[in-house]
């Protein structure tokens, strides 16, 4: 933190903390400061936009539709920002929220390069307590962590990385000026979202590429492409409708299934559909498609095998089409990657494909990285895109105790635990904010509720707010017998905490649809909110 100001100043206590500058960290100080109250956000980075920040990684660039992405709280913002692209590149996005923080002020309540180590709860002041990287503290009475599910970057441990020559780094830890890969040997770990996008752009630049792959994934076109100035008018004009749609689809995005149940439909009927919806941008493929493509089961398995087609037309040869073609886990049980251009990557003559589920690498020397088959793979860069340690990550390395010492890591040995996914027993006043769905569309409704949840406490003259046991016991219940019955749970990744080596297994994400989440807490509002205890 040397160069910035202190994260506090002796005796500092503020209503609220908001610890991460991302997305959600902004959105909550904008709605906490206008409603009144005390509130300072810290942010580790040295800029704020969260993973936008973060994952300067050449390629990368969101998959959603970027005017979902847009803050709906001021007319103003709404009419003079201009989304460039239908899939904004990473820059962009972070240049969005740079200028959300220059325009509503927000700077002056927010603390860059301020990296929080500790939170401890003091049950006798009901307060919390923060300590940083600089060794400064500060206090407040609530705490909101927005600290995103995808920010703890992790890299498998390698034997002999400390002998390798060249430069090693990960996809979500890029540095800000860039690592020039031009005629480099470059070698990329992973082939999730980080890994393909990455690929894609760097393998024309590059001397030689291994992509080292452990589990082949369903890639899908992307079809990004310039928002025009009249596209943007149009956009523009149906912002309302878009919300609107967003806040009735399952998942927030602006488009929903528009068929039933697909084995309902004759094998001709669904080609059709599939062959339509293929050539649409994003998500579409497979979400506006038919009600139970998402789902464990036989329509699941007909697309998938519809995707495998398409992957083996771009592939030109046997033995890339036995790599890259997916059948050991359903389509989207995984997060798929959407692309452009990745597979015909592998056609290039300066790329290698690396199997590392038959020859894992089994250590790293001075020259590059050693696989089972004892190949050694010539390296001057090795690119971890080996993902994160996803939704708890980011909380559980931290100090974090709350009631009577009870530490996070204990609390969540065997997963998270939480009431309505924002509070957890046994620590009052802490609030995590994690967006489901669609990314700003499911946010908004969540940060609101939080905020006058906040202010319902603060204001009313109350000390503090906790999830009850019981509530908690129910709500997560209920999530993990639904969880098991979903798709995501029929693979190893991070949503189900499979990627992390000791992590507990379970599905991370809800099991509700966001307009279920939202209509769920707005009821325990009205009721009192029902389930919280408040002192
Ligand atoms: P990820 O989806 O978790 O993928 C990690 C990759 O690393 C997987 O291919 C995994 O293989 C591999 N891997 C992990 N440990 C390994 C090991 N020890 N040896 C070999 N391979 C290993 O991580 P990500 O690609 O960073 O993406 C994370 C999420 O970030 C995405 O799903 C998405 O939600 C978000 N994201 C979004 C965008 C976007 O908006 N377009 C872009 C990038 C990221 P296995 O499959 O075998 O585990």
């Amino acid at each position: 933190m040397s160069g910035h100001q202190p994260a506090t100043v002796p005796g500092d206590h503020l209503d609220v903390v908001i610890v991460g500058g991302g997305p959600s960290g902004l959105l909550q100080l904008h709605h906490l400061r206008e409603a009144g109250l005390s509130v300072r956000l810290y942010e580790q980075g040295e800029g704020v936009g969260g993973s936008w920040y973060w994952c300067r990684y050449p390629g990368c660039r969101f998959d959603s539709e970027s005017y979902t992405y847009a803050y709906t709280f001021s007319e103003e913002l709404l009419k003079e920002w201009d989304f460039r692209e239908l899939y904004s590149a990473r820059a962009d996005t972070e240049r969005y929220f740079n200028h959300v923080a220059d325009e509503f002020g927000l700077r002056a309540d927010i603390r860059l390069g301020a990296e929080v180590t500790s939170a401890v709860y003091d049950d006798a002041a009901a307060t919390w307590s923060l300590g940083f990287a600089d060794g400064s503290r500060a206090t407040c009475s609530i705490l909101v962590t927005a600290v995103g599910h995808l920010s703890a970057a992790y890299a498998p441990d390698i034997a002999g990385i400390e002998d390798f020559r060249g430069t090693w780094l990960h996809t979500g830890r890029w540095p800000a000026d860039g690592v020039d890969l031009a005629g480099k040997r470059v070698g990329v770990i992973g082939t999730g979202a980080s890994g393909v996008q990455l690929v894609t752009s760097i393998a024309s630049e590059v001397g030689h590429l291994s992509v080292f792959q452990r589990t082949a994934t369903y890639c899908v076109p992307l079809r990004n492409k310039a928002i025009t100035a009249e596209y943007m008018d149009e956009l523009r004009s149906r912002y309302d409708e878009i919300f609107e749609t967003c806040s009735t689809t399952p998942t927030a995005f602006p488009y929903a299934a528009a068929y039933g149940p697909a084995m309902e439909y004759s094998a001709q009927e669904r080609h059709e559909v599939y062959e339509r919806l293929w050539q649409e941008p994003g998500y579409k493929k497979w979400l506006a498609g038919f009600s139970d493509t998402m789902k464990p089961g036989p329509a699941n398995e007909d697309y998938a095998e519809f995707v495998r087609g398409k992957i083996r037309e771009r592939l030109g040869s046997p033995e890339l089409v036995e790599k890259l073609v997916p059948y050991d886990h359903p389509f989207g049980a995984k997060r798929i990657p959407c692309e452009d251009g990745y597979y015909e990557v592998f056609n290039q003559s300066n790329v290698d494909l690396v199997d590392v589920r038959a020859n894992p690498i089994t250590h790293l020397v001075a020259e590059g990285a050693v696989t089972a088959d004892g190949v050694l793979h010539e390296l001057d860069v090795l690119v971890f895109a080996t993902g994160y340690d996803a939704f708890t990550g980011a909380l559980t390395t931290l100090d974090f105790r709350g009631s009577g010492g009870l530490t996070l890591q204990e609390k969540f040995r065997d997963g998270p635990r939480s009431y309505l996914g924002v509070m957890s027993a046994g620590f009052p006043n802490w609030f995590n904010v994690t967006a489901p769905g669609n990314f700003v569309r499911g946010l908004e409704p969540l940060v609101e509720w939080v905020t006058r949840c906040i202010a319902h406490v603060l204001q009313g003259g109350h000390r503090s707010i906790e999830a009850e046991q019981g509530a908690e016991d129910a709500w997560i219940e209920r999530i993990n017998s639904a969880n098991e019955l979903r798709l995501q749970a029929r693979a190893d990744s991070y949503f189900t905490g499979a990627n992390i080596p000791g992590k507990a297994r379970g599905v991370l994400t809800s099991p509700d649809s966001v307009p279920d989440g939202v209509a769920m807490r707005n009821e325990v509002a009205a009721d009192g909110y029902r389930g919280f205890r408040l002192g």
